[in-house]
């Protein structure tokens, strides 16, 4: 028997009207360092119904690919909601690739028009030569363009403005099928070419009820919400849709990533909800550290975090020294991206100290989503003990890769995510590594993430990376890559009593490094791959303590 309900597409669509009629006085501030720049969504959805207008007049049809090379701007905004919702498909580009992934990655989709930030142009003008499938570049502000044009003569380049002017004053939005491609997204390819990943209407759409409801972030339209994590990274973690259907006004960074302009615009615009990768915030930690009375954090009532494991003498600062709760999240490019967070079970405040064992986690499965260690031998009990492979399946996690045949990360419906862990009772995953970044000792797993974890509880240690390296006799031990604290110097045999108190004797490591920083990826995470290569070229200075 079949149910009465109306058969009702769940579209990006829907959430676009919804946020520019009935949140239609709320606002996206954007900032330009030296100001910032307001719009009401009302005027956002007049600009994105000219936007689909304008598109549409370049030729745009139902599932032709956008590009955008933009950073997270109120135009890149008018992008996310005009775009899906004409039936194209947004595909957000990762403006710090290199090169060749870059150019990859626009073929691959096959992007016919890019929106491209004018002060972004010389970047995309490097790869622009071998781009011969862009027709048109469309550039957003009025800088020089003339790299571009010098780059690909024979591809019109348009001003945003002039596109927006030109358009018919109303433009007509189709009606669209929910499981249609709405956005799309390359993983950012730590091995191998970047892999292509469709949303579709329908998952976006459950993936923004999801985040916004209580249990995950309970964005409402009293939030002023920062995404400081950019929008080519996994749609910003979903944050500019679900401050849009709610009416939380969005405050766009622009270019300005920076410690100080961030912690002047949080301040200045009073941001309660702002997202980041940990990288971020510990530099943020160490600028506000050092000026405390040039910072101001009263405003923010919630930090997601995620991308990587959130270091607990992160979560701890923040939480002790300003009062700012730091929410660990999980998920993948793959997972729209947010599939879990690590909100501290029934009857514990998340400010609560007592919460910390949980919030180190990388959390618990939102509602729509399922999560399941495999072993060698299949699903492993929920005892917190026993390691394997983190699983996921849900409406909002890809079931594959685009114009990608590649079947290994898919097990029987389950994504394999890559990621080493465990889950206890509660359904509460830790993850001790990367698949590829495990290091074993003489056949024993040791946590690359768990020693670092410990190291960054360290005063003296500001970033700590570890990596496996040969071993003549264990085969593979850890090597601890650590960034000295300003001031500090190294001091091996206070480091190795500091672990001895925390993780098991043999998994100490013996061999050290001082770093000047750690490798970051295009999206701001450890590159242990990066140090892996270092280490091999013989660029690191290693100590060994016996
Ligand atoms: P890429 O795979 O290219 O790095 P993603 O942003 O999709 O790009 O990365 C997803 C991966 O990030 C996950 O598989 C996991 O390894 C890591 N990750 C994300 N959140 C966390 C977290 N809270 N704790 C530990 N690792 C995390």
């Amino acid at each position: 028997m079949l149910g009465t309900m109306q058969d009702f597409p769940l579209t990006v669509g829907m959430l676009f009207r919804h946020g520019a009629t009935v949140h239609g006085d709320s606002v996206v501030v954007t900032f330009e360092g030296d100001h910032s720049r307001s719009a009401t969504f009302r005027e956002v959805a007049a600009r994105a119904n000219q936007l689909a207008g304008g598109l549409t007049q370049l030729g745009i049809e139902a599932g032709d690919r956008v590009g955008t090379f933009c950073w997270n701007t109120q135009e890149h905004l008018e992008a996310y909601l005009a775009v899906p919702s004409m039936g194209a498909v947004l595909h957000t580009l990762n403006i710090r690739l290199f090169p060749e992934q870059l150019s990859y990655v626009v073929q691959h989709a096959d992007d016919r028009v890019v929106i491209v930030d004018d002060s972004l142009v010389p970047v995309l003008a490097k790869v622009a030569a071998d781009l011969t499938n862009v027709e048109r570049y469309v550039i957003v502000g009025d800088g020089d363009c003339s790299a571009l044009a010098e780059a690909s003569p024979h591809v019109e380049i348009l001003r945003y403005d002039d596109l927006l002017r030109a358009s018919p004053a109303e433009f007509s939005w189709p009606d669209i099928d929910e499981r249609s491609a709405a956005a799309m997204c390359y993983t950012s390819g730590t091995t191998g070419n970047p892999k292509g990943v469709v949303y579709t209407h329908r998952s976006t759409f459950l993936h923004s009820f999801a985040l916004c409801s209580a249990g995950c972030l309970g964005i409402t339209e009293d939030d002023r919400v920062l995404p400081v994590v950019p929008m080519f990274h996994a749609n910003a973690w979903g944050l500019p849709y679900v401050s849009w259907m709610t009416g939380a006004d969005l405050l766009m960074p622009g270019r300005h990533l920076q410690a100080e302009p961030l912690a002047a615009f949080i301040a200045q615009e009073r941001a309660t909800v702002a997202g980041a990768v940990p990288s971020i915030w510990s530099e943020l930690l160490r600028f506000a550290d050092n000026d405390p009375d040039s910072v101001d954090f009263s405003s923010l009532r919630l930090v997601p975090c995620g991308g990587s494991a959130v270091p607990r003498a992160l979560i701890e600062a923040f939480q002790e020294r300003y009062g700012v709760p730091i929410l660990q999240a999980w998920g993948m490019t793959e997972t729209s991206p947010v599939a879990a967070v690590a909100r501290p079970p029934k009857g514990t405040d998340l400010s609560d100290p007592a919460a910390i064992g949980w919030r180190v986690r990388a959390g618990r499965a939102l509602p729509g989503v399922e999560l399941r260690i495999v072993g060698d031998d299949g699903p492993v009990p929920w005892d917190d003990e026993t390691m394997g492979e983190l699983e996921v399946r849900g409406p909002w996690v890809t079931g594959a890769y685009y114009r990608d045949s590649s079947s290994d990360k898919f097990n029987d419906g389950w994504l394999r995510t890559g990621d080493i862990g465990t889950i206890d009772d509660l359904g509460y995953v830790r993850i001790t590594d990367r698949s590829k970044d495990v290091i074993k000792s003489g056949g024993e797993w040791i946590s690359s993430v768990e020693l670092e974890n410990h190291l960054m509880g360290h005063p003296s240690v500001a970033e700590a990376s570890v990596i496996g390296v040969p071993d003549a006799r264990w085969e593979e031990r850890p090597l601890a890559c650590v960034v000295l604290a300003g001031g500090a110097t190294l001091d091996v045999a206070e480091l190795c009593a500091f672990l001895g108190s925390r993780v098991a004797k043999w998994q100490i490591p013996e061999r050290w490094a001082v770093i000047e920083e750690v490798p970051k990826t295009s999206v701001g995470k450890f590159d242990k791959k990066a140090l892996r290569a270092q280490h091999e070229a013989g660029q690191l200075e290693v100590l060994e303590a016996r």
